[in-house]
């Protein structure tokens, strides 16, 4: 196989490395969790110790094979990333707590009121686990799109568009408010039908690794994967500053959603440069304490004064029209 051309640097590693990133960040670590979970083992240590090999395997990789040099990573990220991060991790918490107790315990009275069991728990766990996912992934697709669709919510989800460089920790990059809808989005569904507490923390968990690698500054090669999964080529696709990002690849972990309802772009692997953030935006603030009153201020930044229309979806991106 022809070695892979990655900004003028060759090398048998760093084409391994970018072929096998999907692999090595989201499905490897998700069968050791699901094996983990079906020998009735305890995760809290396990899924540490996966998140920190990830961190350094991204801080490698954004190093080793960066899309986009002026884009980001560790070493230049700001004060607000980190304090997304933070936000980002709090919610989570709160939102599963909610999620394991409230939730679950409605769904489990409406179950019991009409007398059907809800949920597969007799099912395998990796069986269950894709069920969840599948459930999660349309919560999510649809909550993405209404963001996108109202003015009111693009608000909120602006701040997420609005970098101008992804690195991996920029996956946190929202507003906790709309942080609490993902959250909801992907958790509620799962725990209304009565998917367990296990089952739910590792849904969340696989989300985690994948809204990670999804925004690393990786030129990733994930090839036919990119048609399954929403590999960091495919979501670095929704952050074009333009309207095919604008209204292509809303999806979360699976491209299921995408190809049903036609918003699936393909990657063009020749693709060397991308502008991401908000079209014509140059100027929006930065700042974290900033960005909490935004959604609540008189005016709105950037393109998103208005619900978007949807063009024709594109089945592949080419070179730009001049
Ligand atoms: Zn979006
Ligand atoms: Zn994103």
């Amino acid at each position: 196989m022809e070695s892979i051309q990655i900004h003028g640097r060759r090398g048998p590693l760093r084409d391994a490395l970018a072929r096998s990133l999907v692999v090595l960040v989201v499905i490897c670590p998700t069968i050791a969790v699901s094996w983990q979970v079906s020998r009735g083992l305890e995760i809290g240590t396990l899924s540490l110790g996966i998140y920190v090999a990830v961190a350094l395997l991204l801080i490698a990789s954004e190093w080793l094979l960066a899309f986009d040099d002026h884009w980001g990573s560790l070493f230049r990220g700001r004060l607000t990333d980190f304090l997304y991060a933070g936000a980002a991790s709090a919610v989570e918490r709160l939102t599963f707590v909610a999620c394991v107790t409230a939730v679950a315990a409605a769904g489990g009275w409406l179950a019991g009121a009409v007398g059907v069991q809800l949920w597969p728990g007799h099912w395998a766990f990796g069986f269950q686990l894709a069920a969840a996912m599948l459930i999660a992934d349309a919560g999510m697709y649809f909550r993405h799109r209404l963001f996108h669709r109202s003015a009111r919510l693009w608000r909120f989800h602006q701040i997420h568009h609005s970098p101008t460089g992804l690195w991996w920790i920029r996956s946190a990059y929202t507003h906790p408010l709309e942080q609490l809808c993902i959250m909801l989005a992907m958790m509620f569904p799962i725990a209304f039908l009565g998917a367990g507490e296990v089952l739910i923390a590792v849904v969340a968990f696989v989300y985690g690794l994948s809204g990670l690698l999804q925004h690393a500054n990786v030129d990733a090669r994930s090839s036919f994967l990119s048609f399954v999964f929403a590999t960091p080529e495919i979501h670095r696709i929704h952050h074009r500053a333009d309207e095919i990002g604008n209204s292509h690849n809303y999806s979360a972990f699976f491209v299921l959603m995408d190809h049903l309802f036609g918003t699936f772009c393909r990657p063009d692997p020749a693709e060397t440069h991308m502008d991401v953030g908000l079209e014509g935006v140059t100027d929006f603030p930065g700042n974290f304490l900033t960005h909490m009153t935004l959604p609540f201020g008189p005016d709105t930044i950037g393109p998103g004064g208005g619900p978007q229309v949807l063009p024709e979806p594109v089945a592949a991106l080419g070179p730009k029209q001049t």
